[in-house]
């Protein structure tokens, strides 16, 4: 049985260096002021008015052809520390509302157990409120009357 034809290996379109739409360093001579988006976020900053890339990090394949650009995906996007911003850290009160949004979802409104989990919307109860499957006691939290009543005993 003949072979089907072997699938040609995709070829990557060499573009010459000076075609390239946006300039190119290789690792290690990357100028001041420009970093990968990782080591941005890396620094705690985040693109800010960054709109995209302004330089293209050439991956280390391509430090040997200096006459081609580099438009393979292991080249990295260089962005201007200087337009970067530090990244917003939630507020505690942003956080307890997202706690309580969490907690709404997971617990149970017949039995009040909070499970580690987010229950199904539809049932609008844990499993075992629904039809008795036993849950394992490793999955939630002491419902929360019962802890405020240990502390009032
Ligand atoms: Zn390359
Ligand atoms: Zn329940």
């Amino acid at each position: 049985m003949p072979r089907g034809r072997r699938k040609r290996r995709r070829e990557i379109k060499r573009v010459p260096r000076s075609e390239a739409f946006l300039p190119e360093f290789d690792r290690g001579a990357v100028p001041e002021g420009l970093v990968t988006r990782r080591q941005l976020r890396d620094m705690g900053l985040s693109p800010g008015g960054n709109d995209g890339p302004v330089a293209i990090l050439r991956c280390k394949w391509c430090s040997y052809r200096p006459q081609w650009s580099c438009n393979h995906p292991t080249r990295g996007f260089l962005l201007r520390v200087d337009l970067a911003v530090p990244k917003r850290v939630p507020t505690l009160a942003q956080e307890w509302a997202l706690d309580r949004a969490m907690a709404a979802r997971q617990t149970c409104g017949d039995c009040g157990r909070r499970f580690f989990f987010c229950l199904s919307k539809k049932l609008g109860c844990c499993i075992e409120c629904f039809d008795g499957t036993p849950v394992d006691p490793s999955s939630y939290l002491a419902p929360a009357a019962s802890a405020a009543h240990r502390l009032a005993a």
